[in-house]
C-alpha cells in the first residue's frame, strides 16, 4: 500500500498547517496555489501554481490525487461537480460545500433542518431592505453578499434605506438579516468522516475586532453545560444533514431572551479548518488539521478533547515593523510555554500573519500571556 496523495486547493495558511499535520503520518500532500510565494507554497514540496477558477487547471491538478480538499470555499460549484463526474473524490463534496459558499442557500437549508438562525430574506434593492427592516422591528439590519465575503468584507450594518444601496453594487444576491443583539460569538467545531464517524471539539468563544477574529478561548468561559451540549449537537446535526466530510465550523451567536434564557443562532458555516480551531494545534489531543486529513482519507478520527483546562489563541496581525523575528527573543524569554505559529506571509498592517497559543489552569493568566505575545509581535507594546 502506498501512502495516499491529498490535494488541497489553495496555498494559504490553512494548507500550510494541514501539510504540517500530515507529515508525521507520511501523507503525500500537494497544493494548487495562486502564486509560488503563498504561505503553503513556501513549505510544500509538491506545488502546482494555477488558477482554481479554471476547470482545466483543476482537472490536471486532481489527476494525481487520491482525494481533493480545500483551504478556501471559492472553487466554483460547477467545476467541483465536473470533477466528481470525472471520478475525482472531492471532500467535502460540492453538494455540501454549496452551503459554505452561498449564505442565502445556507439560510434556506438550515431552516429546513430546523437550525436556529437570525430572521432573514433575500432582498433585491433598498426598498425591499426597508420592508424587511419593518418586519423585524426596524433598522438597523445586516446586509450580506451571498457569495465572496470573508473577514467582515461583504457584511454591512445599515441604519437607513439610504445606507442600503452599497451592497447592491456588486451585482450578486444580497441577504438581509435581523441585527442580532448577541452576548458573544461562539463556534462549535466538528469533524465528520465519509463513513459517518464524527467528533465534536469543545465549544469556544471567539472575540472579533473590526470583523476579524482576534482571540479564541477554549472552552468558552461560563457557557452553560446544556447550551454547550446543544451547540455541539447542532453542529453534528448540520454535518450529518449536509453530508459534510472534514472539518465543519459552525459560527454561532449566543443570545439572551427577554426572560434571560440563553440561546444560540447560527451565523455561518465553514467546511475546512477554521481560525476558531487553531487552538487545537497545541490545546487538543488531535488538532483540527490532523482530524480534517483523517476525515478526508476516511481514517478513524482522533480524540478531540482538550489537553489543558484552558487554551487561548490570539491572532498575530501585521503591524508597522516588517520583521517580527527580533520580537521572538523577548516573547520566548518571557514565556517558555508560548506556542508561536507564523505563516510566512509578508507583514502588512492588519493582515493575519500568524497566531499564538497558550494554555494552563488560570484563565486570566493564559489570556494575558496570549494577548501579550500577539501585541508584542505586532509591535503595539514594547515590554
Ligand atoms: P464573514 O463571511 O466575513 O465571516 P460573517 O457573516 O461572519 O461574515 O459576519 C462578520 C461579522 O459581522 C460577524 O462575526 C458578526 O460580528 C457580525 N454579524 C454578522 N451577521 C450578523 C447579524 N445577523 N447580527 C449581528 N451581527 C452580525
Amino acid at each position: 500500500m502506498t501512502f495516499p496523495v491529498v490535494g488541497m486547493v489553495g496555498g494559504g495558511q490553512l494548507a500550510r498547517m494541514t501539510h504540517e499535520a500530515g507529515i508525521p503520518l507520511g501523507i503525500r500532500f500537494r497544493i494548487l496555489s495562486d502564486t509560488p510565494q503563498d504561505s503553503a507554497a513556501q513549505v510544500v514540496a509538491d506545488v502546482t501554481v494555477g488558477d482554481y477558477r479554471d476547470l482545466a487547471v483543476l482537472r490536471a491538478f486532481a489527476a494525481g490525487c487520491d482525494v481533493l480538499t480545500f483551504d478556501h470555499e471559492h472553487v466554483p460549484t460547477e467545476h467541483l461537480r465536473a470533477l466528481e463526474a470525472d471520478g475525482v473524490v472531492v471532500r467535502p463534496g460540492p453538494a455540501a460545500l454549496l452551503y459554505a459558499q452561498d449564505k442565502a442557500a445556507m439560510r434556506v437549508r438550515l431552516a429546513e433542518i430546523g437550525a436556529p438562525c437570525p430572521r432573514n430574506r433575500i432582498v433585491a434593492g433598498p426598498a425591499e431592505v426597508t420592508a424587511f427592516a419593518e418586519s423585524v422591528g426596524g433598522y438597523p439590519v445586516v446586509l450580506k453578499t451571498a457569495r465572496g465575503g470573508y473577514d467582515g468584507k461583504g457584511v454591512w450594518i445599515v441604519r437607513s434605506e439610504a445606507e442600503a444601496a452599497e451592497p447592491f453594487r456588486a451585482e450578486v444576491p444580497v441577504l438581509a438579516e435581523e441585527k442580532v443583539d448577541f452576548v458573544r460569538e461562539l463556534a462549535a467545531n466538528v469533524v465528520r468522516s465519509p463513513h459517518g464517524q464524527a467528533v465534536a471539539y469543545p465549544v469556544v468563544e471567539s472575540v472579533q475586532v473590526d470583523g476579524v477574529c482576534d482571540t479564541v478561548i477554549a472552552p468558552a468561559p461560563e457557557l452553560a453545560e446544556e447550551l454547550s451540549a446543544r451547540a455541539q449537537q447542532l453542529a453534528l446535526t448540520i454535518a450529518r444533514e449536509l453530508d459534510v466530510v472534514g472539518h465543519l465550523a459552525v459560527e454561532l451567536f449566543e443570545t439572551r431572551g427577554a426572560d434571560g434564557t440563553p440561546g444560540i443562532l447560527v451565523n455561518e458555516l465553514a467546511m475546512r479548518p477554521h481560525n476558531s480551531g487553531h487552538w487545537t494545534m497545541d490545546g487538543a489531543v488531535t488538532s483540527q488539521f490532523a482530524n480534517h486529513l483523517r476525515a478526508v482519507l476516511d481514517l478513524p478520527l482522533g480524540d478531540p478533547r482538550p489537553r489543558a483546562r484552558w487554551t487561548v489563541m490570539a491572532n498575530v496581525l501585521g503591524g508597522d515593523y516588517p520583521d517580527m523575528y527580533p520580537a521572538y527573543l523577548h516573547c520566548m524569554a518571557r514565556d517558555p510555554g508560548l506556542k508561536i505559529h507564523m505563516y510566512g506571509k509578508d507583514v502588512k498592517p492588519g493582515r493575519k500573519v500568524g497566531h499564538v497559543n497558550t494554555y494552563g489552569d488560570d484563565l486570566a493568566q493564559v489570556r494575558e500571556r496570549a494577548r501579550h505575545a500577539a501585541d508584542y509581535l505586532r509591535g503595539t507594546i514594547d515590554e
